[in-house]
C-alpha cells in the first residue's frame, strides 16, 4: 500500500448548493400538481429529457427518493414493513422503498400528489414492474421504454432504431396522454443539457484518479444525485459546471478529501444509505473510497473500450454535431443510452470482470469492497467473478452483505468488524478516533 503523506483538505464550496439542488427538486415535484404543472412519475433515472418537451412537468424518481428516506433506519424499518404487510416482498430495496411510501402516504414530504402518468425508461427488469404498480395505484396511463443491452462491441444501428423509435412513440403518446402540446425546442435544450451534466459528472470522476483524492465515495451521493433526478435542466449544468471547477481547484492545489489518504478503495455497489459511518471509520485509517462502477457510470458519460477502460465523453456539440431538430436530439438521447453508459453494459455481465480490473488500474486503487446487496437484483450480478478475479490478481478485497436501503439486512457490528480486519489486512493502523 502506497503511503502518500498528509495534505491539506477543506469543506466544499459548493456543497450547499447541490444540497439546495436537491431539496429544490423534491419541492418542485411535490408543487406540481398545486401550479397546475404535469407531474410524472419516472421509473428507473435515465433519459430526463425525454419529458423535457412537456413545459415545466416536475418527475418524481423511485430510487433518488429511496436515498432521502433510508438515512432513517427507523423510518426505512417500518415502511418496509408496511410494504410486506401489503405482500411485496424481495423487491428491489431502493424502488421499494419508495413504493412503500407511496402506497402509505408517509415520508419526508408527505403523501405524493396523485401523478398524471408514469413513464419507465427500464434499464432493470424492476423499474418496469414497480411503474406498473405504480400506475395501477393510482390508476394513470403507463408507458414502458426498454433500453436494449447487447454486449459491448455487439451494439448495431438495429439496437439503436429500436431504442429511438420507442423514444418517438413516447413523445407522441405523452402528448396525447397529457393533452399538453409538445415543444421540440425545449425538448432539444432538455437533451442538449442530459448530455452536458452526464458528460460533467465523468470528467468530475476522472479527477479522482489524483493522488489525493479530490472526492470520497462519501460525497459522492450528494455529487450526482442532480445528475439522475434533473440532469436535463439548465441550473443543474450550471452546478456541475461549478463543480468541476472546484473539484479542478483542488486537484491543482493538492486539496484532499481525506487529509491522511495512504490508501486508495474502490466501495463497489451502493452504499447503504444508513451507513455513511462506513467512510468515518475508513477516513480513521487513512482510507479513501474512490467511487466505482455505480458511482462513475449513473449520471457519467464514458466511452468504454473493449479493454475495461472508460473515457469522459465528448458531447454531441463538442464531436461536431448539431441538435436542430426532434430527430437530432432523439437520436443523440439514443446514443447517450447505448453508447455512453458503459455502467449498463455491464448488467449483461460479459465485460465487468475486465472493467473493474481497468477501473483499479486507471483510478490507481490499492483494493476493493463488495457490497453484496441483497436489495438489488443487478448491481451485485457478476461480483463472486470479481472476486475471483481479484484473488488471481493479488488484489486485496472485501465483501459484505446488506442491503442498499434495507436496515433489516444489515448487522453493524459484524461489518465494522470485517472493515477493521480488511484494513489491518492492508497494514494500515489507527491514525485518528
Ligand atoms: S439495479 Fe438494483 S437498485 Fe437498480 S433498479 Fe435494479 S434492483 Fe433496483
Amino acid at each position: 500500500v502506497a503511503k502518500h503523506g498528509k495534505y491539506e483538505t477543506r469543506p466544499f464550496d459548493c456543497w450547499q448548493k447541490y444540497k439546495e439542488a436537491i431539496n429544490k427538486h423534491w419541492q418542485d415535484v411535490w408543487e406540481a400538481k398545486d401550479k397546475g404543472k404535469p407531474l410524472i412519475v419516472r421509473s428507473g433515472e435515465f433519459a430526463h429529457s425525454l419529458t423535457a418537451g412537456l413545459p415545466d412537468s416536475a418527475d418524481f424518481q423511485e430510487a433518488p427518493y429511496s436515498q432521502t428516506m433510508a438515512v432513517n433506519r427507523e423510518m426505512a424499518t417500518e415502511l418496509f414493513e408496511d410494504l410486506e404487510n401489503m405482500g411485496y416482498r424481495d423487491i428491489c430495496s431502493a424502488m421499494g422503498l419508495s413504493l412503500a411510501s407511496v402506497l402509505t402516504g408517509r415520508g419526508p414530504h408527505g403523501k405524493l400528489p396523485r401523478p398524471d402518468f408514469v413513464l419507465t425508461v427500464q434499464v432493470c427488469d424492476v423499474e418496469g414492474k414497480i411503474g406498473q404498480i405504480m400506475a395501477e395505484h393510482y390508476d394513470i396511463p403507463h408507458f414502458f421504454v426498454e433500453v436494449p443491452k447487447p454486449v459491448r462491441g455487439a451494439k448495431g444501428q438495429q439496437h439503436h432504431k429500436y431504442l429511438a423509435s420507442q423514444m418517438h412513440d413516447a413523445i407522441e403518446w405523452m402528448e396525447k396522454v397529457s393533452s399538453k402540446e409538445w415543444d421540440d425546442e425545449k425538448f432539444i435544450d432538455g437533451v442538449r443539457n442530459e448530455w452536458q451534466t452526464y458528460a460533467l459528472w465523468s470528467k468530475i470522476t476522472e479527477l479522482n484518479k489524483s493522488i489525493p483524492a479530490p472526492l470520497s465515495q462519501k460525497h459522492m451521493g450528494i455529487f450526482f444525485l442532480p445528475a439522475v433526478t434533473a440532469g436535463d435542466r439548465k441550473w443543474v449544468v450550471d452546478l456541475f459546471k461549478m463543480g468541476y471547477d472546484e473539484l479542478k481547484y483542488r486537484v491543482d492545489k493538492g486539496i484532499a478529501a481525506v487529509a491522511n489518504e495512504r490508501c486508495r478503495l474502490l466501495h463497489e455497489g451502493l452504499v447503504p444509505s444508513y451507513f455513511l459511518r462506513m467512510f468515518k471509520i475508513a477516513e480513521q485509517y487513512g482510507v479513501v473510497f474512490l467511487g466505482s462502477e455505480v458511482y462513475f457510470g449513473l449520471g457519467g458519460a464514458f466511452s468504454a473500450s473493449l479493454d475495461g477502460s472508460w473515457v469522459a465523453s465528448e458531447t454531441p456539440e463538442e464531436r461536431g454535431i448539431e441538435l436542430r431538430t426532434r430527430d437530432d436530439a432523439v437520436e443523440a438521447l439514443a446514443d447517450l443510452y447505448l453508447h455512453h453508459l458503459p455502467l449498463l453494459d455491464n448488467l449483461v455481465l460479459a465485460t465487468r470482470v475486465d472493467d473493474m480490473l481497468r477501473r483499479i488500474e486507471d483510478w490507481h486503487a490499492d483494493g476493493v469492497v463488495m457490497h453484496f446487496d441483497r436489495g438489488c437484483h443487478g448491481l451485485p450480478s457478476g461480483m463472486p467473478d470479481c472476486k475471483m478475479a481479484l484473488d488471481r490478481h493479488g488484489i486485496r478485497n472485501m465483501i459484505y452483505e446488506a442491503s442498499n436501503s434495507d436496515p433489516r439486512h444489515f448487522s453493524e457490528a459484524q461489518v465494522v468488524d470485517c472493515l477493521q480486519a480488511y484494513f489491518e489486512a492492508l497494514d494500515l493502523t489507527r491514525l485518528t478516533e
